[in-house]
C-alpha cells in the first residue's frame, strides 16, 4: 500500500497544549480534515519540543544587529533563544527529507511557525526553503 502524504502540523492547532502559557489554540476541524483527506499528521511543536519549556516565557523575532540583521528570536530580557531553535530546526528539517512533507499547517503570528512575511518564523521560513513545492498553509488558509 502506498505511504500516506505526510502533513507538519503545529501541536497547539492540533490541542496539545505547548503554547508559552500552556494552552492551545486547538482548531476543531482541523486534525479530521486532515484524517479525511487521507494525510497522516506529524506533529510538532518547534518551542516546546527544543526543550524551550512550557510554560515559557514569550519571545519574538528582531534584526540583530537593527534594522535589517538576521532575525533573532528574543525573550523580553534580552536572553536568545534562536540557538535552541535552530539546532531543532536542523535536525527536524533533515529527519522530513526522509519523508517530505505533502502539506504544512502552521500557526499564524509566532515566532517559530508563523508562516507570513514580512518576518516568517523560524521553522516556517527554515521548512519553505528545504521544501520549496511544499504549500505551507496556516491555520486561517482553506486546505488544499
Ligand atoms: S505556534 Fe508553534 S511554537 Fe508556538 S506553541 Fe504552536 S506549535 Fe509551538
Amino acid at each position: 500500500m502506498p505511504e500516506a502524504p505526510l502533513a507538519v502540523v503545529s501541536a497547539c492547532l492540533l490541542g496539545r497544549d505547548c503554547r508559552y502559557d500552556g494552552r492551545n489554540k486547538r482548531m476543531p476541524d482541523l486534525e479530521g480534515a486532515l484524517r479525511a483527506a487521507g494525510y497522516e499528521i506529524r506533529s510538532v511543536c518547534p518551542e516546546t519540543d527544543s526543550g524551550l519549556g512550557c510554560p515559557r516565557p514569550p519571545m519574538d523575532l528582531h534584526p540583530v544587529p537593527p534594522p535589517d540583521g538576521p532575525l533573532r528570536a528574543l525573550r523580553a530580557d534580552g536572553t536568545d533563544c534562536t540557538p535552541v531553535l535552530e539546532r531543532w530546526i536542523g535536525e527536524t528539517v533533515v529527519s522530513l527529507r526522509e519523508r517530505p512533507p505533502a502539506l504544512c499547517v502552521l500557526k499564524s503570528k509566532s515566532p517559530s511557525c508563523g508562516v507570513r512575511p514580512p518576518r516568517p518564523g523560524l521553522f516556517a521560513a527554515a521548512l519553505a526553503e528545504a521544501f520549496p513545492e511544499t504549500p505551507i498553509l496556516d491555520e486561517n488558509d482553506p486546505l488544499p
